[in-house]
């Protein structure tokens, strides 16, 4: 039977979920007090920003934005693509409003075509990927900041490079210095989810990105390597900021489980390398929660070994985006592609940004071979379940606009 037929017999196969957003089950908190805003430098820009600062990835809630930014917050973290320009559009009418925007430290993300078998950028823009070139960031960051209302940003990133290699790329690395020298941008970096003791050297050694923006949490294996590199751009002035910290998870197959996030944002924050971390926020409640971080930032011994339990569990959650398992596939599809996107959907209740990540992929090697696959031979080296992920997705409908 192939995978399609099953999932058409199943219950899960009747279900369809929601499109949008919020999508997570608040967890009751203690209330916490207001409390006290600690501040570090980001390196060579010398902004001055609190070290927790708010992701706009997953939430267009006016009120929310305003809040954070009431508290203390004043740096505000998004991406051209976030759910679909509404992240850019609700910050742009805040800020707008306030009257203030030089006080608000805007920082976005721009996104480009890309060859995801060899990890190159391409000049040839998709549907959905401007081509890396000028012209593509010149009119990809138009309507960024059309949709901001503002006529520059703070920081303007070079969003989601996979290698050393795009990291450095040179067309990319022009057409950033371009912007900037025009006032579009104030500073530029580069983000990346993966391979990141690579791109940070490759960052640092490229001598024209201001910032790094890198995924960095308790649970990754490689998080020694990891924090070294980040050690290496604090030296050369490079501005360091952390996302992912939570690991990426809430949920888990089984049923709920929710990773101690003050201790996880604790964990990153002990390293004073990092300036700042921009977690995702849907409530007030976490918002309030991931602000008390600051009150104490010593990580307790319980909180540490619950870290440590979280981090050893068996069948892990977080996928290290290793892209090991990827050859275990004979149609190699693009496997960590499909667990971020589960992690977005199941870990943060993104399910704009988990159809948006599917939808990236080249079908040939995306969730479609996978819905035609018989039996599912990839394998983890960390112990993901990816066969149980992949079905959710199907079953979820994910891969449908
Ligand atoms: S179900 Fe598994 S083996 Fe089949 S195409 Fe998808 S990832 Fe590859
Ligand atoms: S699913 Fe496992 S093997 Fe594949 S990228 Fe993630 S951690 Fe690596």
């Amino acid at each position: 039977m192939k995978r399609r037929e099953f999932i058409g017999k199943s219950a899960f196969g009747l279900f369809t979920t929601g499109f949008g957003l919020p999508l997570l089950k608040a967890r009751p908190l203690q209330e916490e007090s207001p409390g006290k805003i600690v501040y570090r430098t980001l390196g060579r820009t010398n902004l001055r920003i609190p070290i927790v600062s708010f992701g706009v990835m997953n939430s267009d809630s006016p009120d929310l934005i305003q809040r954070a930014m009431d508290r203390g917050i004043n740096h505000l973290d998004t991406a051209h693509v976030y759910l679909r320009g509404n992240s850019e559009r609700v910050i742009g009418e805040v800020v707008e409003k306030t009257g203030n925007r030089d006080d608000i430290i805007i920082a976005t993300k721009m996104r480009f075509a890309r060859d995801r078998q060899r990890n190159v950028f391409s000049q040839k823009g998709t549907d959905r990927e401007p081509p890396a070139t000028q012209e593509g960031l010149d009119e990809q960051l138009a309507l960024s900041l059309k949709r901001l209302r503002t006529d520059y940003v703070d920081i303007l990133y070079l969003h989601s490079c996979t290698t050393p290699e795009m990291v450095q790329y040179e067309p990319m690395m022009k057409a950033f210095e371009k912007v900037k020298k025009q006032g579009k941008t104030r500073f530029i970096g580069v983000s990346f989810h993966s391979n990141e003791p690579d791109n940070i050297r490759a960052a640092v050694d490229a001598k024209i990105w201001d910032v790094v923006l890198v995924t960095y949490n308790f649970a990754q294996e490689h998080r020694e390597e990891i924090k070294k590199a980040i050690q290496y751009a604090a030296q050369n002035g490079v501005g360091v900021i952390a996302m992912k910290t939570q690991g990426g998870r809430r949920l888990q197959e089984s049923g709920e489980i929710e990773v101690n996030h003050k201790a996880a944002l604790k964990w990153v924050l002990e390293d004073e390398n990092v300036c700042t971390t921009i977690p995702g926020m849907t409530t007030f409640d976490q918002l309030d929660m991931n602000l008390s971080v600051m009150n104490d930032l010593a990580l307790s011994k319980s909180e540490s070994l619950e870290l440590n339990a979280a981090a050893n569990l068996k069948g892990k959650l977080f996928c290290q985006n290793c892209k090991a398992c990827i050859e275990t596939c004979s149609q190699k599809v693009q496997i960590p592609d499909l667990m971020r996107s589960y992690m977005y959907a199941k870990g943060y209740g993104n399910y704009i940004q988990a159809r948006d990540t599917l939808a990236d992929l080249p079908s040939q090697h995306g969730l479609s071979q996978c819905i035609s696959c018989s039996s599912c031979t990839a394998s983890c080296q960390t112990g993901i379940n990816i066969n149980t992920r992949i079905n959710t997705l199907i079953q979820e409908k994910l891969h449908i606009a």
